[in-house]
């Protein structure tokens, strides 16, 4: 709808981006958020609420007739951002059911997928292992020999240094090879309304590194997750598959 280009000034962060939310997000930041997933040239897509989405899904799009809901408004990135980010905050009712039912459901699955690649291939007690995002790899390796390839997906990283989660899909930097899959699991948590699956950037701990871990591999069909040590916290990734080379 709108293009992401102006600058606006912000009282609290100073010049900045323009992004624009309906006026009910505005003044109510704690519901949820409903717009497209960020893109690199995208960052801040326009965002409404659940009463302006009913209105845009009974005209199939937003025209000139039901854009007056919207009572769009433009506000600093920086803003929008932060009044996104607390927004996971208010899932409740029989949403934070499901959600609570699919953690302990992925946390369960994944600590028989992790029992499984230990039994098969003892990832444990390799002495090193190294991974390559433009090939989208993990080795294990010893006396260095590779031994162990997975192919791999980053899922998301947290840093103990802001103390937040921020999933792979919204983190830029990433070479293309490694977040080609896991925009599935934003797509599955948008249609269930996971604000935790959908919301790029919350905050978080490594306990629920793990936790969103499970339950993205579960949506990504891998058959385990690998976690490695980051400059400010860690980086989870879904092993897709894995095989003894060499
Ligand atoms: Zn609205
Ligand atoms: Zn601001």
């Amino acid at each position: 709808m709108t293009e992401e280009a102006s600058a606006v000034h912000c009282d609290q962060h100073g010049e900045s981006l323009a992004t624009y939310v309906c006026g009910h997000l505005c003044r109510h930041p704690l519901q949820r958020w409903f717009c497209d997933m960020p893109e690199p040239d995208y960052r801040h897509p326009d965002a409404w609420c659940a009463s302006c989405h009913a209105e845009m899904l009974k005209e199939g799009g937003w025209n000139d007739h039901n854009e007056e809901c919207l009572d769009l408004q433009i506000i600093c990135h920086h803003c929008y951002e932060a009044s996104k980010s607390r927004s996971v905050e208010s899932l409740e009712g029989p949403d934070k059911e499901a959600w609570v039912t699919a953690v302990a459901h992925g946390h369960q699955a994944l600590q028989e997928k992790q029992r499984a690649l230990e039994a098969d291939y003892g990832l444990s007690h390799f002495e090193r292992w190294d991974h390559d995002a433009s090939a989208g790899t993990l080795t294990f390796s010893d006396g260095g020999v590779a031994r162990v390839v997975a192919d791999i997906e980053f899922i998301g990283s947290v840093s103990e240094a802001s103390g937040t989660w921020l999933w792979a899909w919204a983190n830029f930097h990433h070479q293309a090879q490694v977040v080609a899959r896991i925009p599935a699991v934003w797509e599955w948590g948008e249609a269930r309304g996971f604000l935790h699956l959908t919301v790029p950037l919350w905050k978080g701990d490594a306990t629920d590194g793990w936790e969103l871990s499970g339950v993205a591999a579960e949506v990504l069909g891998a058959c385990g997750v690998y976690r490695v040590p980051t400059a400010s916290g860690f980086l989870y990734m879904a092993l897709m598959s894995v095989q003894r080379v060499g």
